[in-house]
């Protein structure tokens, strides 16, 4: 069975480096938001989160909302749009069958509304952490709650149900629980926790080499490879400062001891000069590689 991972570049967002990694420049750069197209021969056409959408302007046009705005620079073109990049694949989003959604923040469900079809897997942590929470509770937790769809719920999928849990003895991911999402060992969901409550990543085994999409797990690949924390001020934003920490150090120790596992996480400018073809977005001024 042969699965590709297509890595697609869906706008960015404005930064100080050194906000993200401890050694990182005292520089404002460009954070790729990236998703993830994958082709399964039996489930069909799936994504791992949306990048942004101009839905993200509309829903930030007014206080309080405006702060998460003014907070995080966004920049968003026709080009970058999830549907858009989708259709230079070929696809058309009715053809979408599931969206698994790393968690809740703007750069990675801002283009939901536009996949009718899809189904939405997910941590049912990350979802009970948000559905009911006010309009500043959820800008608080980083959340627009106009971003998602009317009937979420309808078409929502735990994927600790649909999912078969793996045992312990066969899991790879050693210190991570993981769920076998189709159940043929292609797809597991894995709870990365610290950056929201109920973030979770989805390593996907091509059958050639495994993908391990980290989601916020941390913003730079070289995080994880050097097990290298954010400044102080980025744990104001952590749901967990201590899962946060313990979710990398496991990260770092499979990045050592598993040989054919790729680590992407959804904001690496490594990843993006590395994976993502046809870039929309101008390398110019990137995260540090
Ligand atoms: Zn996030």
């Amino acid at each position: 069975m042969t699965i590709n991972v297509t890595a697609l570049d869906g706008g960015y967002c404005l930064h100080l480096e050194r906000m993200v990694i401890k050694d990182g420049r005292l520089k404002t750069v460009k954070f790729p938001s990236l998703f993830f197209y994958i082709y399964h021969p039996q489930q069909g056409h799936i994504l791992f989160d949306t990048g942004y959408s101009e839905r993200f302007h509309d829903a930030t046009k007014n206080f309080p909302e405006k702060i998460y705005a003014l907070l995080t620079p966004v920049e968003v073109k026709e080009e970058d749009l999830a549907i858009n990049k989708l259709g230079g694949l070929g696809i058309k989003p009715e053809e979408i069958n599931y969206i698994f959604i790393s968690h809740f923040h703007a750069d990675h469900i801002a283009a939901l509304k536009d996949f009718d079809k899809a189904k939405f897997i997910v941590s049912k942590q990350a979802w009970l952490d948000i559905k009911d929470r006010s309009r500043f509770g959820s800008l608080v937790r980083g959340v627009l709650p106009s971003l998602i769809p009317e009937n979420f719920e309808d078409r929502l999928l735990f994927y600790e149900e649909m999912g078969k849990e793996v045992e312990e003895a066969d899991n790879i991911l050693k210190g991570f629980k993981a769920w076998d999402l189709f159940k043929d060992g292609s797809m597991l969901a894995v709870p990365i926790p610290g950056h929201t409550c109920g973030h979770s990543g989805l390593l996907v085994d091509t059958g050639i080499k495994k993908h391990f999409l980290v989601g916020d797990a941390c913003w730079m690949s070289r995080s994880i490879r050097d097990f290298k924390l954010p400044a102080l001020p980025a744990y104001l934003i952590m749901d967990s400062k201590q899962s946060y920490y313990e979710s990398l150090s496991k990260l770092n120790a499979l990045y050592k001891g598993i040989e054919d596992i790729e680590m992407l996480p959804s904001h690496c400018g490594e990843v993006f000069a590395k994976k993502v073809k046809n870039k929309s977005v101008d390398q110019n001024n990137m995260n540090s590689l």
